[in-house]
């Protein structure tokens, strides 16, 4: 059997010919958690000859629309590690984009177990359950401020979004809604119409929602005009007060971080000075927090950095730990101003969901994640600086907490480089090592390790990484 060629010249992955470890391996871990033997395991090409078959039954039934990052079959994962069904196995930097949080965790996998063998579904607008309603307690406690708050549970990071927008214009009777260039909302229709990318989330699908209006974010590494944070919080509030006035203003959203953008960090104070615009005029503040809740920045919520209190905040991803839940959190004088039965729909709150974010909340709490998120962030950031000035070709290193990116370009220069980009994520993947990409530019390596991830696998990990990055631009220079 070929071995995958070895992008990582500092720490080859380990190659196993003895079949010892297959794809069975982790499957009986409900009351102990996997602890991987070996992250690395290349034993096949990759990818390998079963998901190699799987990917001609895939193009034969799946729409070409939904695109993977890897050419391989998941097996099974947890913990920062991802076995195919070849049995090779990646050290997991991307979480399914920042969800599997607490990882392979037995007491999530046992709540599940627990509740699906109670009932899965009656539906909470039919007949409601406690685990809806404790989610929604741990939601008001958890995020920013102590006001009273209420909340309502969906399936997806759009469906909050959206909900936000009918919640922020039922309540302010305005309909104009302000978005961010570079943001991501989802790809529903109203979200696509906030998301500011067009390729691949918007091209073709128009026409979009009226009355959403974009304004320029804080992106310090590519602010044109080198604003600071309040700075570029007044350039954007004076395009908002000149072409749409507050009067007519339901609501501006923002994720505190960006994500699909390029996890584009706002110089500080940028975020608490458009905080303070909408509150002096009566204008709903949402944070988008699908991406950056739930401890992966190193708080509970990004947001907290910089103490700002959104009027309402919206959840997902991390929340159940990949089951499908999401939420829209705020405060109660706008949440309540819907009139029974505007918000809801047949899956919300699905009540295996809610036992998951009832344990992955309960975990994030006792093991304080949140911490373990920051000790990530310092772990990396020194070695993303140094591969920065070893290399020349990152532009920019930052994030928070587990939420990591290096932003790469044509050295000497801030021009994009996607080529270089892709050609990493690629070879990383080769190497057995996932890392995913993002950016307006394509032009972003991120890193969202589960945050229960082993020290020494994210040591290995980044190690990849690095080596990959040193080798290619070498072999470009
Ligand atoms: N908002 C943000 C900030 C996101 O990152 C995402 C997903 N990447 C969404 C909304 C949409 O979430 P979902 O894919 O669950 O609809």
């Amino acid at each position: 059997m070929p071995s995958a060629p070895n992008a990582a010249t500092a720490s080859p992955p380990d190659v196993d010919r003895s079949a010892s470890r297959g794809p069975a391996d982790g499957a009986d871990h409900a009351t102990d958690r996997a602890v991987p033997a070996v992250a690395r395991l290349i034993r096949t090409e990759i990818p390998g000859p079963l998901s190699r078959e799987l990917a001609g039954r895939r193009s034969a039934a799946v729409a070409k629309g939904v695109a993977s990052v890897l050419p391989i079959f998941a097996a099974s994962a947890g913990d920062g590690v991802l076995t195919d069904v070849d049995g090779n196995t990646l050290i997991d930097l991307g979480s399914g984009i920042a969800v599997t949080s607490v990882g392979a965790a037995p007491e999530v996998i046992e709540a599940i177990r627990e509740q699906a063998g109670a009932f899965l579904h009656t539906c909470f607008m039919i007949a409601p359950y406690e685990g809806y309603v404790r989610v929604c307690e741990e939601l008001n406690a958890l995020t920013p401020g102590d006001h009273d708050k209420r909340t309502v549970l969906f399936n997806s990071g759009s469906e909050a979004v959206e909900n936000a927008v009918k919640v922020a214009r039922h309540a302010t009777g305005r309909p104009a809604i302000v978005a961010f260039d570079h943001a991501y909302h989802g790809r529903t229709n109203l979200t696509m119409a906030l998301t500011a990318k067009a390729m691949p989330y918007k091209s073709g699908f128009g026409p979009f929602a009226p009355e959403i209006y974009r304004v320029p974010m804080s992106y310090p590494y590519r602010d044109p005009a080198g604003l600071t944070g309040p700075q570029a919080a007044a350039r954007a509030i004076d395009q908002i007060e000149k072409q749409i006035g507050a009067d007519s203003l339901a609501a501006v959203l923002i994720e505190p971080i960006q994500g699909e953008g390029g996890f584009i960090v706002p110089a500080p104070g940028f975020l608490p000075a458009i905080a303070a615009w909408c509150r002096a005029n009566g204008v709903v503040l949402i944070a988008d927090e699908v991406q950056t809740g739930f401890c992966r920045t190193g708080d509970w919520f990004a947001a907290e950095h910089e103490n700002v209190v959104p009027d309402l905040v919206t959840t997902a991803k991390g929340i159940a730990n990949g089951m499908p839940l999401a939420a829209l959190t705020g405060r109660a004088e706008l949440m309540d101003a819907v009139h029974p039965g505007g918000l809801g729909g047949t899956f919300g709150g699905n009540p295996v969901s809610c036992a998951a974010a009832i344990a992955t909340i309960e975990l994030m709490r006792s093991q304080d994640l949140a911490g373990t998120a920051r000790r990530i962030g310092e772990a990396a950031l020194p070695r993303l600086h140094s591969l920065a000035e070893r290399t020349g070709v990152i532009g920019d290193v930052r994030g928070r907490g587990a939420m990591l990116a290096i932003e790469l370009v044509r050295p000497g220069t801030n021009e994009p480089d996607p080529q270089l980009t892709a050609a990493v994520a690629a070879a990383c993947h080769a190497a057995g090592v996932l890392v995913l990409t993002a950016g307006t530019y394509k032009n972003v390596i991120r890193l969202l390790p589960p945050l229960v991830i082993p020290p020494e696998v994210l040591d290995e990990g980044l190690s990849v990484l690095e080596a990959t990055l040193e080798r290619l631009v070498t072999e470009g220079s």
